[in-house]
């Protein structure tokens, strides 16, 4: 299969050429920079999609960037590496005259809102309630086909949690600190934390795009929606057994908390609100689709990060 990958030269980009590479498939990468094996988005905005029979979306400006103040020019640069990207794959895809049978975005939890009771599945009906949230519906709305091509192409949009894995995210800033012993828990450390491991998103991606057969409309609906998946795993955690589990891992002390207002103070109380609460993501869809996951438990995909 040829996937075109947006944003493909990222931390879950790279994890997922190295997968697909490894099935066989065939990838291109499109990137704000030109070289083998990419194009530009300008290219595909002058030259319409190439040959392609999967599109995934990864392009975004990181949130947490450390070299980027928090402040309205980084907001407007969250949301438009976003939204353009997407609505440019999206339009390319829906102008193709062969448009691909998967068409993949990957967006995230935050759409949920946070709570230490409440149990999202991919079921539940949410309306943005924050920035973060309203990124997401903004995001999820770019991404739709138009309705002639949604009957050929399936649409899926996974939402993931925090992405674990050794090359990037959030544990590459995590580490250091963890090694050197001034690891601990975020604000009470009682708030969810819900997250997979880089294998396991890459995985559920390569699961969509070859398991996409015809869209299947919902009974009584005439147009499929974009079938959504939890991309978290199938435990629930909070970030005080995360912490733990690391310092476990890494055989060192997490006695150090920061506190939620001093994050609040760094990072901006709209962005800190990722590590300060959490929600209860339950991957039920995910699950039902047969995705079978490598990292299922914190101990096994932590061990695999560290390397212990
Ligand atoms: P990265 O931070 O690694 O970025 C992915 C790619 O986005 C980059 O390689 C870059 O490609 C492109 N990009 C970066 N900034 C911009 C910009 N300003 N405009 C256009 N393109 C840009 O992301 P991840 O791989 O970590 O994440 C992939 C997707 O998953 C993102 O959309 C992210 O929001 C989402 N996600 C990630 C989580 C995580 O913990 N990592 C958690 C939940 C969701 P190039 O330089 O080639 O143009």
């Amino acid at each position: 299969m040829r996937v075109l990958i947006g944003g493909g030269s990222g931390f879950v980009g790279r994890e997922l050429t190295r997968l697909l590479r490894k099935k066989g498939h065939e990838i291109t990468i499109i990137s704000r920079q030109p070289g083998p094996g990419k194009i530009t988005w300008n290219d595909l905005e002058a030259g319409g999609l190439p040959p392609c029979e999967g599109a995934v979306n990864l392009a975004g400006e990181n949130l947490m960037n450390p070299l980027r103040w928090w402040n309205e020019s980084y907001k407007k640069d969250l949301f438009s590496s976003r939204i353009d990207t997407t609505r440019a794959l999206a339009q390319a895809i829906s102008s193709s005259p062969s448009p691909p049978r998967a068409w993949v975005l990957v967006t995230g939890v935050a759409c949920y809102r946070p709570s230490q009771t409440a149990i999202y599945t991919e079921e539940t009906a949410w309306t943005p309630f924050d920035l973060l949230s309203q990124l997401v519906k903004e995001w999820e709305e770019a991404g739709r086909l138009s309705d002639d091509v949604a009957m050929k192409t399936r649409q899926v949009v996974i939402r993931p949690g925090a992405v674990l894995g050794r090359e990037g995210g959030a544990m590459k800033q995590m580490l250091v600190p963890f090694w050197l012993g001034l690891g601990g828990t975020l604000g009470s450390g009682r708030q969810p934390f819900p997250w997979i491991h880089v294998s396991d998103l890459a995985g559920m991606i390569a699961h969509a795009l070859e398991s996409a057969g015809p869209p299947a409309p919902e009974a009584g609906v005439a147009l499929p929606p974009p079938e959504v998946l939890n991309g978290v795993a199938p435990v629930l955690n909070t970030n005080g057994e995360f912490t733990q589990a690391l310092g476990r891992a890494l055989r060192r002390p997490t006695l150090l908390p920061v506190p939620a207002f001093a994050m609040r103070a760094l990072l901006g109380a709209e962005r800190a609100i990722v590590l300060t609460d959490g929600q209860q993501v339950v991957p039920k869809r995910t699950l039902e689709s047969g995705y079978q996951y490598q990292y299922p438990d914190l101990q096994s995909a932590l061990r695999e990060i560290v390397g212990s």
